[in-house]
């Protein structure tokens, strides 16, 4: 193995990152089950949260339909250019060379080339189950960013970070770019790995079928919901304003009136009972509540759930400034150390491997400072006793025997 070159020896690590995937992914939560033996994880919070990293593929190189029409788009416009510089040469010879001729027939057979190529892509973007495809690292996917109008062709990466010692309890890598379907596998994981019970998420991970998921495996979910009614904007009330009695089945409405439940109906797999008063059409309030006849109020089957996740987040008011000092720390700190180009492998398991090394070596450098820290705490313990024993000493130097070495906290 010394023997052999540079660039076989670097060959070979390489290989072993892609070899041995399953066993360096497996480190991660062995070494997560280290760290809570040595007792670092102690709160059973944690905060979940995804970062888009970038993958090898260059955004030219990922396409959805949207892309591939643009690109084609643009191919056409080109070649319309290049026909009228020929249609013109063969009007004025005189006014185009035979080497600009030359030039644009062998960009136009270019053209042509490409043109096939998108025609290629397009019958692929058709059977890709999510009409998408990334030449570079098939797995790969465009995803937006915070920013707007920014994107990148990446993974989505999901961790649960504990709010203590900031350590990633759990992590995951996905090529979706949202965090809507990821609060409960992440928060189970979490669950499994230190024995989190409570569970902070921003607006992205809202979902009531996963708030529910979370609820029934015993963990309270955190999770602020996303504001999608525009009817307070519009100066009418909104949900807020209606109040669910749960012994009868009804809401009380501002008026003082009582929407009684009608129907049940199912949307997106969720039943949904709808609400409304018979007093509507009357009310002396209605240009304040709704523009219909009546105001339908819409509840699903399990939003006691969510309404009891709402009191949690209203009982803790620092939620969110917790979650976004805990998950924003690693997340800086793994892309720095990864750099621009972020991820160096290339599809889903690979890129999964270089991220668990990631997180191992993360968690490493976190667990060694933790646990010197304690150490140094241990011995500035060490040197408070000694303080104290000497101390009183000094104090009842004639009582001072070897049985009396109890701190007394009244001396000194
Ligand atoms: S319009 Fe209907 S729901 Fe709205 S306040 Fe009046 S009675 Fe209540």
């Amino acid at each position: 193995m010394i023997d052999r070159p540079a660039d076989a020896r670097l060959q070979d690590h390489a290989d072993f990152r892609k070899d041995h995937g399953d066993a360096i992914r497996q480190v991660c939560p062995e070494f997560v089950l280290l760290c809570r033996r040595l007792k670092l994880f102690a709160d059973g919070i944690v905060a979940i949260d995804g970062s888009k990293f970038k993958a090898v593929n260059n955004r030219d190189k990922n396409f959805t339909p949207h892309k591939l029409k643009a690109r084609m788009q643009q191919l056409e416009e080109s070649a319309a250019r290049y026909l009228e510089e020929l249609d013109r040469a063969d009007r004025e010879p005189s006014l185009v060379t035979d080497s600009r001729v030359a030039h644009i027939k062998d960009k136009m057979v270019t053209l042509k080339q490409q043109m096939q190529r998108l025609e290629e892509i397009g019958k692929q973007l058709q059977q890709a189950p999510d009409h998408q495809v990334s030449l570079t690292d098939p797995d790969a996917r465009s995803m937006a960013t915070s920013g707007r109008g920014t994107g990148i062709v990446g993974y989505n990466v999901q961790t649960a970070v504990d709010t203590k010692h900031h350590m990633i309890v759990a992590h995951e890598v996905i090529n979706l770019g949202h965090d809507r379907t990821q609060l409960s596998a992440m928060a189970r994981e979490a669950r499994n790995a230190v024995g989190a019970k409570v569970a902070l998420a921003d607006r992205g991970y809202f979902s009531g079928e996963q708030i529910l998921d979370c609820d029934q495996q015993g963990i309270s979910a955190l999770v602020p919901k996303p504001l999608t009614s525009n009817n307070r904007a519009r100066g009418l009330f909104d949900k807020r304003d209606f109040q669910y009695i749960a012994e009868d089945d009804e809401y009380l409405c501002p008026a003082g009136e009582r929407a009684k439940w009608r129907f049940s109906t199912v949307e997106n797999g969720m039943t949904i009972n709808k609400y409304w008063s018979s007093a509507c059409p009357r009310c002396p309030m209605k240009s304040r509540c709704t523009t219909s006849e009546y105001r339908r109020i819409a509840r699903w089957d399990h939003e006691a759930v969510l309404e009891e996740m709402q009191r949690r987040l209203d009982r803790m008011p620092e939620a969110s400034l917790v979650r976004r000092r805990t998950v924003e720390h690693p997340f800086a700190t793994l892309k720095a150390w990864m750099g621009s180009a972020h991820f160096l492998m290339k599809r889903l398991p690979n890129v999964k491997t270089e991220m668990s090394l990631h997180v191992l070596a993360y968690n490493l450098k976190r667990a060694m400072q933790k646990v010197r820290q304690r150490i140094m705490s241990g011995c500035r313990m060490k040197r408070f006793i000694e303080e104290r024993l000497e101390a009183r000493r000094r104090c009842y130097p004639s009582t001072w025997t070897t049985t009396s070495r109890k701190i007394t906290p009244s001396c000194g």
